[in-house]
């Protein structure tokens, strides 16, 4: 069920050179589900010969043919969602029907990267003289180090991934430790659709030694990392020290406002759907749910009745809709969170906590009367926590969405034309989602602003991450 997982370097599946390895636990249970091996210093410095030789390959494959070896591994990623739908279940929690949809999305963004992969484009610059021929021309920016957490496990590889690989790049990705088997299972469809050995690189082992590692060397050439702030701030600085290319794909504490005249059925389905999926351990889940005064009873309520009909429990079980949470360490930060915020006057709608003592299981939670005092209103929850508060006016509203350092995504529920435009121009996030959730679809910028980070991870500007400008200018003589 569970193979040993495994470094990828060079087109080879192989131990770290210690021998070393990690435990991977499944959440639902805490059994040992298997090992992964740990890459030591040895192994990056064959990670980092492997990626400069894979770029050399690379770079000079025509986008064409760079296309179609994306394409190719859409195809067999599509072919594996059972089997690697299941093996991210048995290692991060999410229900099954999650962890297939998450498979099957990644090889539509690999398509769309592939047909972006075709229209890299440069352009030509009218001149000042009619002997001189000016050029705007796109190269790929070099081997890239890339850093991905275990919520999403394949699709931040993959977001990551198709950039670097649409734009001619080579890519080491520090995958996450917590859960390696669907990656690995992932990486794979790449290596049997064809794609040159040393293209991409996969490896595990001690987050802080990796990137303390790979960032500052002079092979690697742009750096990618999804995950929290403070170590996104990290990165972001050591990254700077070496003047390296840098995309941050922080964490966030969405606004989600509903107004007196939302359509509360829809409001309540859609965000309550996207609070609880992946058990709320989403960078872009609704957080903060500010509602105006007129439906404030009426929205809670139907939040409750969303939130006590899901079914928590082991993810590979029949009709499961929350799974546990990733890893042990996020039960006390929810009832940290949860305490403190009931200490300073919060009510416990539904849930508030863990269920049974066997896996990482927690109730889906509601609290309300939330106040911007509590620590739950000011830190990124990253769980299955709904938190309410009122507000009256929309200035009200706005000043409590651009509140925080975060501007990740917001969410809004109005009839009102007026108001939506106003929030399309006050409300400070990277996405603004209205009166429905369609934000990270390949085809769209996916990214935030402020300590949301910068840089997208969707859309065509995410294929211009992984390029460098270059003018070429020349008279004819
Ligand atoms: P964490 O801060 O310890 O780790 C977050 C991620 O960063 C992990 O994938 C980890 O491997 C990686 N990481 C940590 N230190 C690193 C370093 N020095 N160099 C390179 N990578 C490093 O937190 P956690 O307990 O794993 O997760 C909880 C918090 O992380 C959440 O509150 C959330 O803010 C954030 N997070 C965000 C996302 C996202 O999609 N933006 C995903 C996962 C976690």
């Amino acid at each position: 069920m569970y193979p040993p997982v495994q470094l990828h370097i060079d087109g080879d599946w192989r131990a770290s050179r210690s021998g070393k390895t990690l435990d991977v636990l499944n959440p639902a249970t805490g059994e040992v589900n298997g090992t992964v091996a740990h890459a030591g210093t040895a192994d990056l410095d064959d990670a980092l010969a492997a990626a400069q030789k894979g770029f050399e390959t690379w770079r000079r494959v025509s986008a064409y043919d760079r296309s179609r070896i994306m394409r190719k591994a859409a195809d067999i990623l599509r072919t594996r969602v059972d089997a690697i739908g299941r093996i991210m279940t048995l290692e991060q929690g999410k229900p099954l029907v999650e962890a297939k949809g998450e498979t099957a999305f990644s090889a539509d963004i690999i398509e769309w990267f592939a047909e972006e992969a075709r229209r890299a484009y440069g352009r030509v610059v009218p001149p000042r003289t009619d002997n001189v021929q000016q050029l705007v021309i796109k190269e790929p920016v070099g081997p890239v180090a890339a850093f991905t957490p275990w919520n999403f496990p394949i699709n931040q590889a993959n977001r990551k991934i198709c950039g670097a690989l649409a734009a001619g790049c080579s890519i080491i990705v520090k995958g996450p430790e917590e859960t390696p088997g669907s990656v690995a299972a992932y990486v794979q469809c790449w290596l049997d659709a064809g794609l040159p050995p040393g293209v991409v690189n996969l490896v595990f082992g001690v987050p802080a030694e990796i990137s303390e590692y790979l960032i500052p060397h002079p092979v690697i050439r742009k750096i990618s990392f999804t995950g929290s702030t403070v170590v996104g701030k990290h990165l972001a600085a050591l990254a700077g020290r070496h003047m390296k290319r840098v995309t941050m794909e922080l964490g966030g504490h969405a606004p989600s406002m509903v107004f007196d005249d939302a359509n509360l059925d829809t409001a309540a389905a859609v965000l309550a759907a996207n609070k609880f999926r992946n058990a709320g351990q989403v960078c872009v889940a609704p957080t903060r749910f500010l509602v105006q005064d007129g439906v404030h009873d009426a929205f809670v309520e139907k939040l409750v009745a969303r939130a006590k009909k899901l079914k928590v429990g082991n993810g590979l079980e029949d009709g499961v809709t929350m799974g546990p949470l990733a890893n042990p360490r996020r039960i006390p930060a929810m009832e940290g969170l949860i305490a403190d915020a009931v200490a300073k006057g919060a009510e416990i709608a539904t849930g508030g906590k863990r269920i049974g003592n066997v896996g990482n299981f927690f109730e889906p939670t509601v609290l309300t009367g939330m106040t911007t005092a509590m620590r739950a209103m000011n830190e990124e929850p990253f769980g299955p926590v709904a938190l309410v508060s009122r507000f009256s006016s929309i200035d009200e509203v706005i000043a409590e969405a651009n509140r925080l350092d975060y501007g990740l995504a917001a969410y809004a529920y109005t009839a009102s034309h007026k108001t939506v435009t106003t929030l399309s121009t006050r409300v400070e996030v990277g996405m603004l989602s209205i009166n429905h959730h369609g934000i990270a679809l390949p085809e769209v910028p996916f990214g935030g602003i402020k300590d949301s980070g910068y840089g997208s991870e969707g859309g065509s500007e995410a294929i211009e991450a992984y390029l460098n400008t270059k003018l070429v200018t020349q008279a004819a003589i």
